[in-house]
């Protein structure tokens, strides 16, 4: 699944490193509102807020209480219909979104992106409640990198360029990039608000139209920039959200007959499940963001300290709920002993706890489901032989807490060292030589992100240029920018998001050829 991104002060969290991540300060964090109002609940069809044809509604659960925040509108079929509908209409020829400039296409997403950081505090808060984040988390990471991520794409509307191409004979030819169409966007949970500015960034900012379906373990921040959308400006029926389950409204969104292009970011398993429906329906282009099985490999000639830090940070933050969260810790044999008691140390000092309090480092896993799944991983660890070196537990007798857990002694055929866990469980690997660890990085199924930690530049080179992944962090890790592209080889997706390439996927780019007279007539 899903990534992550730092900016975290080392006022908050003094082992958090580098320098260039020390964006925010622990003052400049506002004291949260620990209950923020909930404004929209319901579906956005058409710039309007609807409630299901089918009536029905699903609770949305806060993780660190397992209570009921609210009850939210569930689309099914007929609501997707009812949005693609919208969508198509909002993108016929002569509408005015077809119609507008380009550079106004970029002032609306300009203007979205000021509201949104206008709101910043309210909608950290609605953050942390419906996924468990920290606050410090949503605020200084979530909700500054949606707003970067929206003035990035907001910059590209009018810079999106075709090109004039030579051919033989008296022609002139050239290419225009055009929008795809109606795209469908299915998002997680684990970074809700910046999932969603990944997605719509790129596709409006192309021109196209939108029907998004949000994660249903925490709709509520995309509803209420949905509200956002809609104040700024944007005609109806170009961007239109809808909160539901994925077997019924995603799955309708991915074989839908009238929808142009699917991008969708979750589970390699769904992703197998989104690629058919496309392959059933209308060969809907398909972008996938999908599992990973990150390497992370520490060489004997590390800064120990900030590789074990690092190392910390690349596996734990978001409650490991990332999808290229470093996951593999491979540790030179010379330093293994010590890089795993230090880990060990490094984990139990994580402060766990409630995520509105600003010294807190995790917040619970996002549902039961997870939190279930997450502990039969750790189960399964002990059971296979992994050595249990701190944790392993639950830690707290209410909402959805893991004890920060690190297992030394971890064997590659071992099922927590080739399954994504999605938690707070640190897989610790033993290796001898440059080339060994390179292959053994290699023999996953996954090929999301990796990292290596080392001096030596010859090394970082030989490691970073052979490794099958989208990112290689090279003594840094989850370093992102929404210039630099992001996404996975083999079954860790297709297709990349941020950056210039993050646009090819939204683009379809037409050939004109007119033919050139020699002579005036
Ligand atoms: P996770 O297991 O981490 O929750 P999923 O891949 O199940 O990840 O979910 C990611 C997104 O995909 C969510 O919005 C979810 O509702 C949606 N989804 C789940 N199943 C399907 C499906 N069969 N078709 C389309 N979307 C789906």
């Amino acid at each position: 699944m899903v990534v992550m991104l730092r900016a975290l002060t080392s006022t908050i969290f003094p082992r958090v490193g580098a320098v260039s991540w020390r964006r925010y300060s622990a003052a400049a964090i506002p004291a949260p509102n620990t209950r923020p109002e909930v404004h929209f609940n319901k579906l956005f069809i058409n710039n309007r807020w609807q409630d299901a044809e089918s009536g029905k509604s699903f609770p949305t659960i806060n993780p660190s209480t397992g209570e009921i925040i609210c009850h939210v509108a569930e689309a099914s079929e007929v609501d997707v219909d009812k949005a693609v509908k919208a969508a198509r209409d909002a993108f016929r020829l002569g509408s005015p979104w077809r119609r507008m400039d380009a550079s106004d296409r970029g002032l609306l997403l300009s203007r979205l992106a000021d509201a949104i950081e206008k709101d910043a505090a309210y909608l950290a808060e609605l953050e942390t409640l419906d996924n468990g984040k920290p606050y410090a988390v949503s605020y200084t990471v979530d909700v500054p990198n949606v707003v970067k991520c929206l003035r990035y794409y907001a910059g590209w509307a009018d810079k999106w360029e075709g090109k004039t191409i030579p051919i033989d004979g008296n022609y002139f030819c050239y290419t225009r990039h055009e929008p795809v169409g109606v795209c469908g966007q299915i998002i997680p949970w684990n970074f809700p608000l910046l999932m969603q500015a990944w997605k719509l960034g790129p596709a409006l900012a192309t021109g196209n139209t939108v029907v998004m379906k949000v994660a249903e373990q925490t709709p509520l921040t995309a509803l209420y920039v949905a509200h956002l959308i809609q104040q700024v400006g944007f005609p109806e029926g170009v961007v239109n959200v809808l909160p539901g389950m994925g077997p019924t409204a995603g799955a309708a969104i991915a074989r839908h007959m009238d929808v142009d292009k699917v991008a969708f970011t979750g589970s390699t398993e769904v992703g197998h499940l989104i690629q058919q429906a496309s392959g059933g329906s209308n060969l809907k282009k398909v972008t996938l963001e999908l599992g990973g099985k990150s390497p992370n490999i520490i060489l004997s000639d590390a800064n120990l300290e900030d590789a074990v830090e690092q190392s910390h940070f690349a596996l734990f933050f978001n409650q490991g709920q990332c999808c290229c969260a470093g996951s593999r810790t491979f540790v030179h044999a010379d330093i293994y002993q010590d890089f795993v008691q230090r880990s060990a140390e490094r984990a139990r000092a994580r402060v766990v706890g409630n995520p509105f309090d600003l010294t807190t480092e995790q917040g619970p896993q996002v549902d039961e489901e997870q939190f279930q799944k997450i502990l039969g991983y750790i189960k399964v660890g002990k059971s296979e032989g992994a050595r249990l070196m701190c944790g392993g537990g639950v830690a707290s007798d209410k909402g959805y807490f893991i004890q920060p857990t690190v297992f030394g002694d971890v064997q590659d055929n071992m099922t927590i060292a080739r399954e994504e866990i999605f938690g707070p469980v640190m897989q610790i690997l033993k290796f001898h030589t440059l080339e060994e660890v390179v292959e053994r990085a290699n023999d996953s199924k996954y090929g999301l992100a990796a990292a290596v930690f080392t001096k030596d530049l010859d090394k970082a080179n030989y490691v970073s240029h052979a490794l099958r992944a989208g990112t290689v962090w090279i003594n840094c890790y989850d370093v992102f920018g929404a210039q630099a592209p992001f996404g996975g080889y083999k079954a860790s997706g297709n297709g990349r998001e941020l950056g210039e390439y993050g646009l090819d996927n939204y683009t379809e780019v037409k050939t004109v050829t007119m033919k050139v007279p020699q002579k005036n007539s």
